[in-house]
């Protein structure tokens, strides 16, 4: 299964499109989109979860691969990724957890909460970006020489431990250019999906 977390303020192409092609590379049957309910290490999100939650309903309808998960929008508490997937991992005790991340979010990776256990409940599968380097020195530099492999195959035969870097459509879309753009009057056609724009149009979340 794979997972693809984040605030979705709102959800785009640049989400979809990585998570399908990440999805195909290691033949999963599942990605589930689990939209954070309080960001931890960030400010509040701009639209309220009931939309940020319909926008990725919406988003991911035309791929029946593609699931809403909702379960750090159900508690009142931060959304740490390690208490999401002890959740998920609870539920599946013995099905390979792939953790989708961008580059960004790797990066940021030994800032959070016991991030060391998250490679303990998950593999880490990053979509990387033209021009990056693997890390030479720092605590990311370790978790690669440890647990980074090169076979997709890998994640199938166990359940969590590996460390995959996969390369994808590079799309610079990010929600935060989305929200400026919309507030500053412009449209974001084919940046997020004809569905979800209709969301944001209808509901004026980003309106300024
Ligand atoms: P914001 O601009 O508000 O920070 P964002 O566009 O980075 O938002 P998030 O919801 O914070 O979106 O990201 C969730 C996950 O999706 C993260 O792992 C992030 O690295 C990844 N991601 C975000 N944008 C892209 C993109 N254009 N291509 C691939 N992955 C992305």
């Amino acid at each position: 299964m794979g997972i693809l977390g984040g605030t979705f303020d709102p959800v785009h192409l640049g989400h979809l499109r990585s998570a399908r092609e990440l999805m195909a590379a290691l033949s999963l049957d599942e990605v589930r989109f689990i939209p954070c309910g309080i960001p931890p290490h960030r400010e509040l999100p701009v639209a309220p979860a009931s939309i940020r939650q319909a926008m990725v309903e919406a988003a991911i309808a035309p791929c029946s691969r593609f699931r809403l998960d909702t379960r750090e929008l159900e508690t009142g508490s931060p959304s740490y990724t390690v208490t999401t997937l002890s959740s998920l991992r609870n539920e599946f005790p013995l099905i390979p957890l792939c953790l989708f991340l961008g580059m960004d979010a790797f990066e940021s990776l030994p800032g959070w909460h016991r991030w060391q256990e998250v490679i303990d409940l998950a593999h880490i599968v990053v979509a990387h970006r033209p021009g990056w380097s693997v890390p030479q020195e720092g605590a990311l530099s370790e978790l690669l020489a440890d647990k980074l492999t090169d076979r997709a195959g890998k994640l199938h035969e166990e359940p969590a431990g590996c460390l995959f870097i996969h390369g994808v459509t590079q799309l610079e879309i990010s929600s935060t250019a989305i929200r400026t753009l919309i507030a500053s009057g412009e449209d974001p056609q084919f940046l997020v999906s004809r569905a979800v724009q209709t969301i944001i149009e209808n509901s004026g979340c980003y309106r300024s």
